[in-house]
Parts: structure tokens; C-alpha cells; sequence
């Protein structure tokens, strides 16, 4: 695209909001929607987030609920891949497989359509943060358990104090910014 990485990057930082307790006390919430605002930034955000897997022969690109939805569409879309989501119970209307996880504030469950991924799809999981990795793990055994392969993942955001990271051990994992 047009601006090189390094100033991209900067501006992601400096729009990307703190809002501090929220959804509870003691969070410092990433709310990416000012970058939403921006056409351009999104669309520099997206192309450097594709990137890292632009050879990597991706099928399915699995984006997870809510925020996940908002990259996980135009990266499929840039890789030609298929999307497919991944939702809170009770939100999809088909057969579905589920998974149970734990994530920074609380715990929750994950489904997916039970015919969205098959054996032999490469996938790339995509989320706007990566904070504890609780979610990202779920949406890998979520996908391993149909018999496809997780390619790797990728993220606007890394908190990299929480240690995702770690829980995803063995992944590919990408993240455009961290913070400590
Ligand atoms: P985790 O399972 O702990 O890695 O949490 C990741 C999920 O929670 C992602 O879907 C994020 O959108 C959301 N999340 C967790 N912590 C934050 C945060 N500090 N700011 C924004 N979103 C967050």
C-alpha cells in the first residue's frame, strides 16, 4: 500500500483508544473502533495483518465473536479464502460444535458450524486482541477438531503481559502491536 509499515503502525497506536475499566475495574479495554473511522488506516491494518500469510495456501479464515468479525471479513476477502465465524451459544442458527474457555474477564463458551471447516483447509483465526489467549486456543480446538490444520493467527493487538502467546505454543502467531 502507500505508507511504509513503521508509520502505519504509529498511527494504529496513536488511534487505537484506552478506555480504562471497562467491560469491569482494573481493565484497560483496546477499542479499536477509531481505526474503523479511518478507511485508509483499516485498510493498511488489514493488508499488513495479511501479510504474514499471503503464501500460506489459507482456505478459511475463522473469525471470532464480535470484534474478530470486523478484520476476520476483509482479510478472507484479500486471501480469497472463505470466513467463517465463530459465536457465543445459542447464535448460529445450523449444527453446531462447541467448546467451553476461560478468558481475561470471566469465561464463556465458543461454537461453530459444525459443516464450516473440513479436513484439509489451512486456517488462519483471526481477533482483534490477544490478551490471556483462552479465546484464540478455543477457536484452535474448535478447528483441529474437525481434522483441518491451524496455518496460525492473527491480531491487531498483543498484550504481551498476559503471555496468549504461550497458551498458543507451537502456533504461528502474528500481532501488529504489542504492548507490555
Ligand atoms: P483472551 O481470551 O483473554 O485472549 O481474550 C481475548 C478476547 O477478549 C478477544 O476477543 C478480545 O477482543 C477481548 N479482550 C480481552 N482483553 C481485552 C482488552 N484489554 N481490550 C480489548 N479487548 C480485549
Amino acid at each position: 500500500m502507500i505508507s511504509d509499515k513503521s508509520t502505519v503502525l504509529d498511527e494504529l497506536r496513536r488511534t487505537i483508544r484506552d478506555v480504562n475499566n471497562f467491560p469491569k475495574a482494573g481493565i484497560v479495554f483496546k477499542d479499536v473502533t477509531p481505526v474503523l473511522l479511518d478507511a485508509k488506516l483499516f485498510a493498511e491494518a488489514i493488508n499488513l495483518m495479511v501479510d504474514p500469510y499471503r503464501d500460506a495456501r489459507i482456505t478459511r479464515v475463522v473469525a471470532i465473536e464480535s470484534r474478530g468479525f470486523l478484520f476476520g471479513a476483509p482479510i478472507a476477502l484479500e486471501l480469497g479464502a472463505g470466513l467463517v465465524p465463530i459465536r457465543k451459544p445459542g447464535k448460529l442458527p445450523a449444527a453446531t460444535q462447541r467448546v467451553e474457555y476461560a478468558l481475561e474477564y470471566g469465561s464463556d463458551a465458543l461454537e461453530m458450524h459444525h459443516d464450516a471447516v473440513q479436513p484439509g483447509d489451512r486456517v488462519l483465526v483471526v481477533d482483534d486482541v490477544l490478551a490471556t489467549g483462552g479465546t484464540a486456543n478455543a477457536a484452535a480446538q474448535l478447528v483441529g477438531g474437525t481434522g483441518a490444520a491451524v496455518a496460525g493467527f492473527t491480531f491487531l493487538i498483543e498484550l504481551d503481559f498476559l503471555k496468549g502467546r504461550q497458551r498458543l505454543q507451537g502456533r504461528r502467531v502474528e500481532a501488529l502491536l504489542h504492548y507490555a
